[in-house]
């Protein structure tokens, strides 16, 4: 006998049938004697309309920086999830299993109080599984918590995931299954490369950077602490045949696992390659070269809680001026230019210059961290396809490409290719 957590994203819930389908996927666990907790997303294309309701809402009257109350904001997203938790109790009970459904209050699952996008600090999982031991099935409302001000609170979009990565914690689960609607992790988005293959095993550490970078299977939140707290967490498909062979399997389910890399044995230089669109470029010229010059840029943008990723400096050609190139989400760049205009005298910049709808590739393997020469082939497969790159960051563990949005397929298929990751 097992514990198992089961979660189930948008798509696995986007309508009753769908419903009545998970319910059978958790039948089959709880039919071979495991004790189940199941986390559950709201139904998919509920949480953008739940978004667009609040962002339509008329503005707080002077409000600057922020458009609405981030704390009604949770109150009104965190709903399509007790609306599933609730559905899927309902099929489970009709299915002849003792379950109930939990809000993040209830439980509860205490975050911090940065409302739309809070983390988990504790998760009280005594009656949970005090009540697993008695055989009845927990449903869970995803992407839901309880702040320190007693208000509902969300954990930003895709949090689901980590709903359920910190009930398999907290429940010392002996695996996390996270059910999507594709079978497992790919070397990169299927819907974008069709000959992208299926990972068996993916270390820690890449999908943290797959995460990270634009990959959105798993939230990025969900692999940290999948990470921290060794939670056995596989990625499957909830649309395969609940009762198929081997599904029910308790050390090796079909999907890919995420796991340490020393449990990987045979590891390739590039494992994937990720993409996020909407990024932003913005540029200073003709800055003072002197010191504290950065410090002024980045840190007023910081404390405006703008996200800051790609930086490139170039020196002017007598050394004394330079230019400041950086990337920001597109959807930050008004308030950027705002934050910068306040501060321009401090800072000390000409002009101020920026593009949108930039899109980031991004190759990432842990074996780049022994193999020379794995930027230089990106670079050559790159302009061999006449894509233009406008700037480049990388880490140990990976290298992150700025181009133009309409090149975005095309780079990450030629990517793909030349790593040798298309399956044949
Ligand atoms: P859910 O609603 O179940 O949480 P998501 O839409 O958040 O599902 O995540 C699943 C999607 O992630 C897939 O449909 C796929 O298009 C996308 N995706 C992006 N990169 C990858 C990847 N490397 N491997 C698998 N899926 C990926
Ligand atoms: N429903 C939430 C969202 O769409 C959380 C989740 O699906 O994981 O972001
Ligand atoms: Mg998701």
């Amino acid at each position: 006998m097992a514990r198992i957590v089961m979660k189930f994203g948008g798509t696995s819930v986007a309508d009753l049938d769908r419903i009545r389908n998970v319910a059978r996927h958790v039948k089959r666990e709880v039919d071979a004697g495991h004790e189940v907790a199941v986390v559950v997303s709201a139904m998919s294309g509920k949480t953008n309309e739940l978004v667009g309701w609040v962002q339509n809402m008329p503005k707080v009257a002077g409000a600057n920086h922020s458009i609405y109350d981030a704390r009604e904001y949770d109150a009104i997203v965190a709903s399509g999830e007790q609306v599933t938790s609730g559905l899927l109790a309902i099929a489970l009970q009709a299915m002849g299993i003792n379950a109930r459904s939990w809000q993040g209050w209830q439980i509860p699952i205490r975050t911090d109080n940065a409302h739309g996008a809070a983390r988990i600090l504790e998760i009280e999982g005594t009656e949970i599984i005090r009540r697993m031991g008695e055989g009845q099935v927990a449903v869970v409302a995803g992407f839901q918590g309880l702040g320190p001000d007693n208000r509902l609170s969300t954990l930003g979009r895709g949090g689901s995931d980590t709903s359920a990565v910190a009930i398999a914690a907290a429940v010392k689960a002996d695996r996390c299954d996270i059910y999507t609607d594709v079978d497992g992790v790919y070397t990169t988005d299927p819907r974008i490369e069709p000959k992208a293959r299926r990972l068996k095993k993916i270390a820690f550490e890449e999908m943290l950077e797959m995460a990270s970078l634009g990959a959105k299977v798993l939230q990025v939140r969900s692999v940290e602490l999948a990470m921290v707290f060794k939670v056995r967490t596989f990625v499957r498909s909830s649309f395969e045949d609940p009762d198929a062979p081997g599904m029910g399997d308790l050390l090796n389910p079909p999907g890919t696992l995420i796991c340490d890399e020393e449990e990987i044995v045979e590891q390739e230089v590039v494992t994937g390659i990720a993409y996020a669109k909407d990024e932003a470029q913005i540029s200073l010229r003709r800055l003072a070269d002197r010191p504290g010059v950065s410090a002024a840029i980045f840190g007023p943008l910081a404390e405006s809680h703008i996200n800051v990723d790609m930086i490139v400096q170039n020196i002017s050609e007598d050394g004394s001026k330079t230019d400041m190139t950086f990337t920001v989400p597109s959807g930050d760049v008004e308030k950027a230019l705002r934050v910068l205009g306040e501060n321009k005298d401090k800072i000390g910049y000409d002009v101020v210059q920026n593009e949108s709808g930039l899109v980031k590739v991004s190759v990432i393997g842990i074996g780049m961290r022994s193999h020379a020469g794995v930027a230089a082939t990106a670079f050559q497969a790159l302009a061999e396809k006449g894509i233009n790159i406008k700037a480049i960051t990388t880490s140990e563990i990976k290298i992150s490409i700025l181009i133009d949005g309409p090149y975005a397929e095309l780079a990450v298929r030629t990517l793909h290719s030349c790593y040798g990751l298309d399956k044949s």
